[in-house]
């Protein structure tokens, strides 16, 4: 039997940060090997809400090159940009045709995104889902690694596999795979520098709120020495009434691959004075390697062009096959 199939992606709404590393591509790197992985590039998801003309096209490049920089191996992993493969769009409508509106209303990320846009809240950030489950089902993927964000998203584009199925195919020859999630315990939530309650989001309008893969040191050094704590001494995991500790406490032990006991013994009688040092420390660490990478794969343009020019290819031959399988299961005329 052939390995399995994976998919995942991250938009260019801006940069990476911690959490999409530590709750996506950091488990992507590890897992890569025993899988067949495509990544992409989300650009089709990057202007559900606002974007910019401007920075679109360089922030799908440092999305790829981060990919890269972070230790995506192309001897395992296929990287595209989403919309390179016009199958995701066109998988989309088919989609939307058979999802139920009230399927979409339910997303909780929906909901939250939704306050944020008033009333200029777009059809496409309540379609977001049905295109993210085109994403995944284009691709045959048995299981899609993300963070915990993202499970309720994973739960409908089962459920739109499901219907399809019923719909359009046999017991005996279904039409689409029904993919399984894979989140990672450690690491699937990272919580904003600035409100422990939060998660960390590239789209969030505070910079401060979040550490960015590409931050310089002296940036990191800032953003952890203003980020939001508690007056109690004594640093403590787990505590409903402490988020901010928590949070740091979990950044600190999956950077410095410390275990969670060794760092709450560490860190039991600490106050933040001391303990905000040894957090920068490890970030600065952890990020140095990803940084002096990307500058090199970010000066050679030609290679970066040629790696998504041969995942545009490999992506679009999977693709195009599953989108003629739908096409087909709908009673289409196919073109001749
Ligand atoms: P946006 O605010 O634009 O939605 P985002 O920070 O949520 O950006 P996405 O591109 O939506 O990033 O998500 C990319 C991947 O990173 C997904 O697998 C998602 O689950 C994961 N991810 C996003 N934020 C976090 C977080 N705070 N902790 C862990 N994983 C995260
Ligand atoms: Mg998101």
């Amino acid at each position: 039997m052939g390995k399995q199939r994976i998919l995942s992606g991250v938009q260019p709404t801006g940069n990476l940060h911690l959490g999409n590393y530590l709750g996506a591509i950091r488990n992507w790197v590890d897992i890569q090997r025993e899988y067949d992985n495509f990544f992409c590039v989300v650009d089709l998801h990057a202007i559900t809400v606002p974007h910019n003309p401007q920075t679109l096209a360089n922030d799908t490049y440092t999305i790829a090159a981060l990919y890269l920089a972070c230790g995506i191996d192309l001897r395992y992993s296929t990287i595209f940009v989403q919309s390179h493969v016009t199958a995701h769009s066109e998988l989309a409508w088919l989609l939307n045709c058979i999802t139920p509106l009230n399927w979409l209303e339910r997303m909780i990320q929906f909901k939250e995104k939704a306050v944020k846009q008033g009333e200029n809240v777009s059809v496409g950030l309540l379609d977001y889902p049905v295109l993210m489950a085109a994403d995944i089902l284009l691709y045959d993927a048995d299981k899609v690694p993300v963070g915990e964000d993202q499970k309720q998203h994973l739960e409908l584009t089962r459920d739109i596999a499901v219907r399809i199925n019923d719909q359009f195919g046999t017991p005996e020859k279904p039409i689409l795979k029904i993919p399984d999630p894979l989140i990672r315990k450690e690491g699937a939530r990272v919580m904003s520098l600035t409100d422990g309650t939060r998660k960390m989001s590239k789209s969030d309008p505070s910079d401060l709120s979040r550490i960015n893969l590409l931050d310089p040191p002296e940036l990191i050094e800032k953003k952890i020495k203003r980020c939001k704590t508690d007056p109690i001494r004594g640093l403590t995991f787990d505590d409903p009434e402490r988020p901010e500790c928590n949070n740091l406490l979990n950044l600190y032990t999956i950077l410095s691959g410390k275990t969670k006991e060794e760092v709450a013994q560490m860190c039991g009688d600490m106050g933040w004075g001391q303990f905000k040092p040894l957090l920068t420390s490890a970030v600065i660490e952890s990020l140095s390697q990803i940084q002096t990478k990307y500058q090199e794969i970010m000066n050679d343009k030609g290679y970066l062009d040629s790696v998504l020019r041969e995942g545009r290819y490999k992506a679009s031959q999977v693709a195009n096959a599953t989108l003629t399988r739908v096409k087909e299961s709908f009673g289409y005329l196919l073109p001749f």
